[in-house]
């Protein structure tokens, strides 16, 4: 897809009253408590892609291509608003190494490759993208989860508690710090989250990750999040 096909006139619009709207929220209830010492830089990560889509949803939908989409609509907003990005995929193309022959060789060499790219980012903070997946249809909902490096939580909360907020009043997830086996996670060393956005499982979040009002919905909420988080070293 591209950029220009969403880059609708109303969406920078919508984006500046969710910011806004982020903004006044933070300003109550919200603590920084640790925030990076170098300038930041907004490191976005669209899980899977490549060989690893992900999980299926039911009609077809791949998480991966989900996943891009957000953090392609998050990076239009984060330049939009002058913050500094790297994405660790920008397709669902990727190029493995010759000697990565398997799937799983090939999802290895991919992981060691966004971790050296984060790990080489000075003033990274890690935002990965995720949709959920289970095998029953009930569970819905977003869920930010953290690394246990500095400050991923203090992010974390900020996003859950924005998100729950202004996305999905009714969501009784909470910011847990992460605890499956995700190798980006475990070995990057900045801030690190990451969020689930939805359950593909779901009908009713999935119907909302389809559509392209939710989807800038979630990038411009997770902006707001991380520019309430960096705020304090923004220059
Ligand atoms: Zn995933």
């Amino acid at each position: 897809m591209s950029e220009k096909r969403w880059i609708k006139w109303w969406y920078p619009l919508l984006a500046v009253v969710f910011l806004a709207i982020v903004a006044l929220a933070g300003q109550e209830d919200t603590e920084i408590t640790e925030a990076p010492a170098l300038p930041p830089v907004l490191v976005i990560d669209p899980g899977h892609g490549g060989a690893d889509g992900g999980a299926v949803a039911a009609d077809g939908t791949t998480e991966s291509g989900i996943n891009l989409d957000i953090a392609l609509r998050l990076r239009a907003l984060a330049r939009f608003w002058g913050v500094e990005t790297v994405m660790t995929r920008e397709s669902e193309d990727i190029s493995y190494p010759d000697s990565a022959g398997s799937i799983a060789a090939k999802k290895v060499a991919d992981q060691h490759a966004r971790v050296g790219l984060v790990n080489n980012t000075p003033g990274a903070v890690l935002l990965s993208i995720h949709q959920n997946n289970y095998p029953a249809a009930a569970p819905h909902g977003i869920q930010v989860f953290y690394g246990k490096t500095d400050g991923g939580r203090e992010l974390a909360e900020i996003a859950q508690g924005n998100l729950t907020a202004l996305l999905c009043p009714d969501n009784r997830r909470l910011a847990v710090p992460i605890d499956r086996d995700i190798y980006l996670m475990k070995n990057v060393n900045c801030p690190a989250v990451l969020v689930e956005c939805g359950f593909l499982s779901n009908p009713g979040d999935l119907d909302h990750l389809k559509t392209d009002t939710y989807r800038m919905e979630l990038a411009a909420v997770l902006l707001g999040s991380y520019l309430q988080y960096t705020r304090g070293t923004v220059t």
